[in-house]
């Protein structure tokens, strides 16, 4: 068989079943998107007409006013941070992220302080910000997001994410509220979500995306929005945002992701699962069933549940078999202290599904001798 070019390097073959991750590479890109890329990258452009013409690109599948590609959706926080701290004043944002002597609070829900390989907070203090949070971990009412904004806010931040607490928080519409009855600007950060218009149509100033996770675009993000502060952001480009600079090539490889997925990408059914579901359940010791994304994407995945007095191992052992195997096969391994792993099948490519099943036949039966 021929070796993949991460073979080639001496690398491990992976089998990504845990969904779009950054310790895995994110996503793949497809073909005629990399031909885009590689396009771009083989003549020159003038840049800022560059960034225009993608902003407008953008823009029309988010239906907002504005936007600018970023890096990441990291960059995207620090960027949209620092354009609500600076308001885009050329002498603010050369003096960025040293924000001494401005309004640089940025309040948002402590359930919403999440690390995704990185604490948010780190993004928000790039951009010049201070973080108040607000509530406890658990529980968040509408009169703590009130009585935190004084003189000194710059923005709210919201986020929507798996990695949030999601019971006993304040509602999307609150922090709009909020942000409109006290004039600031709300930024969302949707790095991982796949809804490109309802943040921006419900009310949001700037939203934050990752291009990589959701829409199978080379390493980028963008922040879409509101005119005002789109501009603002671009007028980093002179301070913060030129250490998180993109290429012009992979601004032109987001706006083909864009329109790839605009197409519509595959989006695997529940219903083609099922015999997947149905050859795990028949392997001694291990019972699945489809479950839907708990932040309700329409994701639907293959919930193993591991019974470790029939199978004689337990859901961590199970994980860290797949993974050190010849071939290391990733699965979601969020609630494995429940006995529980589960399958992502958008990052499968043919074949690797029953690869899977074959591994965990195969774990069985050692498991057995
Ligand atoms: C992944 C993620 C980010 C960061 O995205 P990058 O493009 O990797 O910088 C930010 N916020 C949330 C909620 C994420 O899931």
């Amino acid at each position: 068989m021929t070796q993949n070019i991460y073979q080639q390097l001496g690398l491990k073959q992976v089998i990504n079943a845990c969904g779009k991750m950054t310790i895995l590479g994110v996503s793949s890109v497809a073909p005629q998107v990399m031909q885009a890329t590689a396009r771009a990258a083989s003549a020159f452009v003038e840049m800022d007409k560059l960034v225009e013409r993608t902003g407008e690109r953008v823009s029309h599948f988010t239906g907002a006013e504005d936007s600018y590609i970023t890096s990441c959706a990291s960059a995207g926080i620090a960027i949209a941070v620092a354009a609500a701290i600076t308001r885009g004043d050329r002498a603010r944002v050369t003096q960025m992220p040293d924000s001494s002597g401005m309004a640089n609070e940025v309040v948002m829900l402590r359930g919403h302080n999440v690390d995704y390989g990185a604490p948010i907070t780190s993004a928000i203090r790039l951009g010049g910000g201070r973080v108040v949070e607000i509530g406890s971990s658990n529980l968040a009412a509408c009169w703590q997001l009130e009585s935190a904004i004084t003189a000194n806010t710059a923005a709210l931040l919201y986020v929507k994410s798996h990695h949030c607490v999601q019971k006993g928080m304040l509602s999307m519409a609150d922090f709009v509220q909020v942000a409109q009855a006290r004039r600031l600007p709300l930024i969302v950060d949707a790095a991982a979500e796949e809804d490109l218009r309802s943040w921006v149509a419900s009310g949001a100033d700037m939203v934050v995306y990752s291009g990589a996770k959701a829409f199978n675009a080379p390493t980028s993000g963008f922040i879409t929005g509101r005119k005002r502060w789109i501009t603002a952001c671009k007028a980093q480009h002179h301070g913060i945002a030129r250490a998180m600079k993109i290429g012009k090539e992979n601004m032109v490889g987001l706006i083909f992701a864009l329109d790839n997925y605009h197409q519509g990408q595959s989006v695997v059914a529940a219903g083609a699962l099922q015999p997947v579901v149905d050859a795990i359940s028949a392997i001694r010791g291990f019972d699945a069933d489809i479950e839907q994304d708990e932040a309700g994407r329409a994701i639907w995945r293959v919930r193993v549940r591991v019974d470790a007095r029939a199978l004689g191992l337990d859901a961590c052992a199970v994980e860290s078999r797949l993974r050190g195997g010849d071939i290391a096969i990733y699965v979601r391994r969020y609630h494995l202290h429940q006995g529980v792993f589960s399958l992502d099948p958008r990052t499968l490519s043919a074949g690797e599904m029953a690869l899977i099943v074959a591994r965990l036949k195969e774990i069985a039966e050692d498991a057995a001798h």
